[in-house]
């Protein structure tokens, strides 16, 4: 087998590659390559490739939504309409406004910048933290736990992997503090989620939207029962519009890697 087109979810490890000798390409179905084990191919001269830019306002899109929903609790609302409560118990609980929040974004890469655009048209201040400062007119905070303090919405959309794991922890929760939200439409590993939990159940910070979980697709029971979180089975791609232009870059990677020309969107 000289190709992999890889879905994403699943490890593409050394083990994996050393199974299959003649591997040349892996083409992966989505922005994040996180699951390819990336030092492993480089060491075999393996190409990697993915599907950025494509899948940009679909997933900031859904970023939105999950602010929306997470701060205004439409799902929760609409759930309370169906038990029959409205006519019973009066109208739903006041909730949070987006208008004049700050949006701390963290992870301002091509995504991000998505989210921004939208975030400004609904009012929203926006600040962020990437490693590098960016030429972008957005205030920038040299931590994400100063970007939590600053924050009113702490959104994540970093990559996954070994280089983000576990960065949103208590210290940048506590920093968000109990008035505070969290989205996160990047990858369950870059939130402890253990820690998340036990700050949603305390109320610690007032609520969470998440489009992404550490063991997809189990989801630790006790996020059920919360009131204050918004949960999506990681849809933030999900259109059929951008999983056709994903599925078409995927393929024309493999195309030209086969007609020995070079790929459009190598990682490496
Ligand atoms: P980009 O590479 O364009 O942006 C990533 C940003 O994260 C960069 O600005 C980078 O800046 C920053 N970053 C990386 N590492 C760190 C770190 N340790 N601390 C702080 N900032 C960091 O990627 P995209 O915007 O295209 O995609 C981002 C991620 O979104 C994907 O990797 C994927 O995991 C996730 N995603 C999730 C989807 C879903 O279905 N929920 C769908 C699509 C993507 P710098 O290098 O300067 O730190």
């Amino acid at each position: 087998m000289r190709a992999l087109a890889h879905f994403g979810h699943t490890k593409v490890d050394g083990k994996l590659m050393d199974a299959l000798p003649k591997l040349e390409i892996i083409s992966n179905f989505g922005v994040g390559v996180d699951q390819i084990d990336l030092e492993a191919a480089k060491k075999r001269g393996i190409v990697v490739t993915n599907t950025p830019d494509v899948l940009n306002d679909c997933v900031a899109d859904t970023a939105m939504a999950l602010v929306l929903n997470t701060l205004r609790k439409f799902p929760q609302s609409e759930a309370y309409l169906r038990s029959g409560y409205w006519a019973t118990r009066g109208s739903y609980p006041l909730t949070t406004s987006l208008g004049g929040k700050t949006l701390g974004i963290l992870g301002l890469g091509r995504i991000g910048e998505a989210i921004a655009k939208r975030a400004l048209g609904f009012g929203m201040k926006i600040r962020y933290h990437n490693r590098n400062k960016k030429n972008v007119a957005y205030a920038y905070d040299a931590d994400p736990v100063a970007l939590a303090k600053n924050s009113d919405v702490l959104l994540i959309v970093t990559p996954g992997g070994a280089g983000t794991a576990k960065l949103v922890n208590a210290k940048v929760l506590d920093a968000l503090g109990p008035q505070g939200y969290l989205v996160n439409v990047a990858r369950g590993s870059v939130v402890d989620e253990a820690v998340l939990l036990r700050y949603l159940q305390e109320k610690k910070i007032a609520g969470a939207g998440l489009d992404v979980f550490e063991h997809e697709p189990n989801v630790p029971p006790g996020f059920f029962a919360l009131d204050n979180a918004v949960l999506y089975p990681h849809v933030a791609s999900a259109t059929m519009e951008t999983r056709k232009a994903m599925g078409d870059l995927q393929v024309e990677n493999l195309h030209l890697h086969f007609a020995g020309k070079h790929v459009l969107t190598r990682v490496v």
